[in-house]
């Protein structure tokens, strides 16, 4: 971002006039008499040569970047082997909201597998809203949902909720995830950081997108090879649907900041029969790819029932995006 600085005595108002006349984006920033511009980021193309040309400009000047680790990031990341991003074929990440059973998990896997999904997930250990909700079977989840996925050639990307549980958590998954009430505890950023494994930072339900790139910069600082959005909707006015599904936010991170993004339809809606258009959307406003709630038996889903798909719709979820991924 680049910052304009008027010479002192100057007229600023000139200043402001011939910025915007050249297609520039500006916003006015006084402090101790003197007047600078930050040039917005959706403003035209222009040389900093030519601002520093113009009469009363005394300097023009790279702003610091607020998440420097973010923004260089590369557009494409590996997480065990599979490319996501930056052009990758969408990555696909199914499963049930909670690792239930043993047998549950299994036959998870297996359904995810054939559908071609490259990740299974699953809650061990579960945010719940309630504290008399089920809260998840913590470490024999685990275990159960690493079997999983290594007889089915499936990846795992699970939550880690506490700093505590997060060596144990990072044994079993190859991708952390970081749910979206703990997007900003920091302590627990960092504690996820370094235990080296890639982290999928879902976006706080009332999280703006600097806040968001911000906590991602917090896990790059403390080690983290590498960090993957997750757009599960935000707080909305409508009770409608769950949670407002902002693919304005994904499109600006995958298309301007060259993030990769994922974008969970489930979490957003809240419900199984909006899930394939809203998938569909995601990818074509540049998502690296989906996390999708499913169910065998979503009546009696221990968590997130009403939006998770049916092993049979999951599948028809991955016909319609025409995508097998990697195995
Ligand atoms: C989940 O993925 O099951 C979950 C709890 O998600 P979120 O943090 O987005 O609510
Ligand atoms: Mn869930």
């Amino acid at each position: 971002m680049l910052v304009v600085s008027v010479t002192p005595g100057a007229d600023a108002g000139a200043v402001q006039a011939a910025l915007v006349a050249r297609g520039l984006w500006v916003q006015r920033l006084e402090a101790g008499g003197r007047v600078q511009f930050v040039v917005e980021p959706c403003s035209r193309a222009v040389a900093r040569d030519a601002i520093l040309a113009l009469p009363g400009v005394e300097a023009a000047f790279a702003a610091a970047p607020a998440h420097p680790r973010m923004d260089a990031q590369p557009a494409q990341v590996v997480v065990a082997g599979v490319a996501i991003g930056g052009g990758a074929p969408p990555v696909v990440m199914a499963g049930p909201c909670s690792v239930e059973s043993e047998a549950q998990i299994e036959a998870a896997a297996a359904r995810v597998a054939a559908a071609g999904a490259g990740f299974l997930r699953g809650g061990a250990f579960k945010p719940r809203t309630s504290p008399y909700a089920f809260q998840g079977h913590g470490e024999r989840a685990l275990g159960w949902m690493r079997r999983a996925a290594d007889r089915h050639g499936l990846r795992v990307v699970t939550e880690v909720m506490s700093a505590e549980a997060g060596p144990l958590v990072a044994e079993h998954a190859d991708l952390l995830q970081i749910g979206s009430r703990n997007m900003q505890n920091f302590a627990l950023l960092a504690a996820a950081a370094r235990l080296g494994r890639p982290v999928l930072l879902k976006r706080g339900m009332a999280a703006t997108v600097e806040e968001w790139l911000l906590a991602g910069e917090y896990l790059l600082v403390h080690g983290a090879p590498a960090v993957i959005l997750c757009e599960r909707g935000v707080r909305g006015f409508d009770p409608s649907t769950r949670n407002l599904l902002d693919l304005g936010a994904v499109a600006l991170l995958a298309g301007v900041h060259r993030v990769p993004v994922i974008v969970d339809p489930s979490h957003a809606v809240g419900r199984r029969d909006l899930i394939v258009p809203l998938a569909r959307a995601a990818l074509a406003v540049g998502a690296a790819g989906l996390l999708v709630e499913t169910h065998a038996d979503a009546g009696h889903a221990l968590s997130d029932g009403p939006q998770a798909l049916d092993p049979d719709e999951m599948s028809a979820l991955m016909s319609a995006l025409g995508s097998k991924q990697h195995g």
